[in-house]
């Protein structure tokens, strides 16, 4: 068992200490947005009191004090993910922002009429608009691995999509919809065989699951601090070094060049090179204290804890008459998404959050998956850390309290 002091951690995050409505809160709405520990707090503020300075060109105490904090986040999240190299650690706003990168750079330098790019059914909506942009630009196919009625990737129907024209795969690690946690070395492997480059979508898996790039051979690999316990508007693109090396710069402006005249500006080395302008250095100097945290804790332990809420969760809500799961993948996180016979999901939002109960209704920004299991949309809990069995208890009887009023 799981040797995690669950009550202990709760105490870490001072939000989760709240009436909601009157009712003590249930925050069940953690594959958004996940809370934050008062160690990452507190590194924003001993930021902004001790050391804000803008990074890189000054020389001064605090720009080197800062940006001595920012580069050893670097070294951090290299270390996270187990990348061979610090400089193919590049700095984003987020998972959306590292994905317009990759196709707005690798895409449309090296992707060319009829060249195929391959996404999956359960994609969300930021990985698949920003390949719709780049095909209609460039004049490349779109093709879509499809899902099973369990919520996942149908490989042999991925086996049949890929062909030598077959340029770029980009594929989500943990379904945000489902909870489903895809088999992305076989994916990879496969789309290698045909000379493919693979990007992941991790957005969902970092606080879950363990990363390693390396043991992957992803070629990319995109995730958002915000879901890891950090903070928002900051995310990592890890790229192989060689690819980005070869890819043109994405933003121009300050830091990203050598050399600027008006007749030619040389661009600087990879990560500068993807990182023009001011960076969201506070909450890249405090993602570091966010992954010191998880790793405190260790991930394996919150993994375990989390499975148990899942596999309690996953009982409990099957005894509810009415209620379908939708995705019941083997591997999973611990995201239970689902509808009820005829009650549309917002009422059950609406009546859950009377409750002091947040979960998150809708597509959840993956409406061709929800085309797919014909719903509009889903009723999701998804838990994390801090969460407990009691509160699940909560929302159950929340869940029977909303069949009676909609009755
Ligand atoms: N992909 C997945 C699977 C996600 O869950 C999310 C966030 N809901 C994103 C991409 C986009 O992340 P962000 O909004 O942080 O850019």
């Amino acid at each position: 068992d799981h040797t995690l002091d669950i009550e202990q951690i709760r105490r870490d995050f001072p939000v989760l200490d709240q009436l909601v409505n009157g009712k003590p809160l249930v925050y069940f709405d953690n594959a958004a947005t996940n809370q934050k520990p008062l160690p990452v707090i507190d590194a924003l503020t001993r930021y902004y009191e001790g050391y804000n300075a803008n990074i890189h060109r000054g020389i001064h105490y605090l720009a080197e004090k800062a940006t001595a904090a920012f580069e050893a986040s670097r070294r951090a999240i290299q270390q996270f993910v187990n990348a061979r190299h610090w400089e193919e650690i590049i700095f984003t706003y987020g998972t959306t922002d590292g994905i317009n990168l990759v196709a707005q750079t690798y895409g449309r330098r090296f992707l060319n009429e009829g060249d195929e790019i391959i996404i999956t059914t359960m994609e969300h909506h930021s990985n698949i608009v920003p390949w719709q942009m780049l095909c209609e630009e460039r004049g490349c196919i779109l093709k879509v691995i499809p899902v099973d009625d369990n919520g996942e990737l149908i490989l042999e129907e991925y086996e049949k999509l890929l062909t030598p024209r077959t340029k770029f795969v980009s594929v989500v690690h943990v379904s945000n919809a489902l909870g489903t946690i895809n088999p992305v070395k076989t994916i990879i492997d496969m789309a290698h065989a045909v000379g493919a480059v693979v990007l992941i979508d991790g957005a969902q898996a970092t606080s879950h699951v363990d990363i390693d790039v390396q043991a992957l051979d992803t070629d990319f690999y995109v995730f958002s601090a915000h879901k890891l316990y950090g903070p928002t508007g900051m995310g990592v693109l890890y790229g192989k070094k060689a690819l980005l090396d070869d890819m043109p710069p994405y933003r121009g402006g300050g830091e990203m060049i050598k050399e600027v005249t008006f007749e030619k500006t040389t661009y600087n080395e990879i990560p500068y090179k993807f990182e023009a302008g001011t960076p969201n250095i506070a909450d890249v100097v405090a993602v570091k204290t966010a992954l010191e945290y998880m790793a405190t804790l260790g991930k394996e332990n919150i993994a375990a804890h989390e499975h148990d809420l899942l596999q309690y969760a996953t009982a409990q809500l099957s005894e509810i008459e009415g209620l379908r799961i939708i995705g019941q993948a083997k591997n999973k996180i611990s995201v239970v998404s689902f509808v009820m016979d005829g009650i549309h999901h917002q009422d059950i939002g609406v009546i859950l959050d009377q409750l002091g109960i947040a979960v998150r209704t809708g597509h959840h920004c993956t409406q061709p998956l929800m085309r797919r299991f014909n719903i509009a949309g889903t009723t999701r809990a998804s838990f994390a850390v801090y969460n407990t069995k009691d509160e699940i208890d909560r929302l159950v009887q929340g869940l029977h309290r909303v069949k009676k009023m909609m009755s």
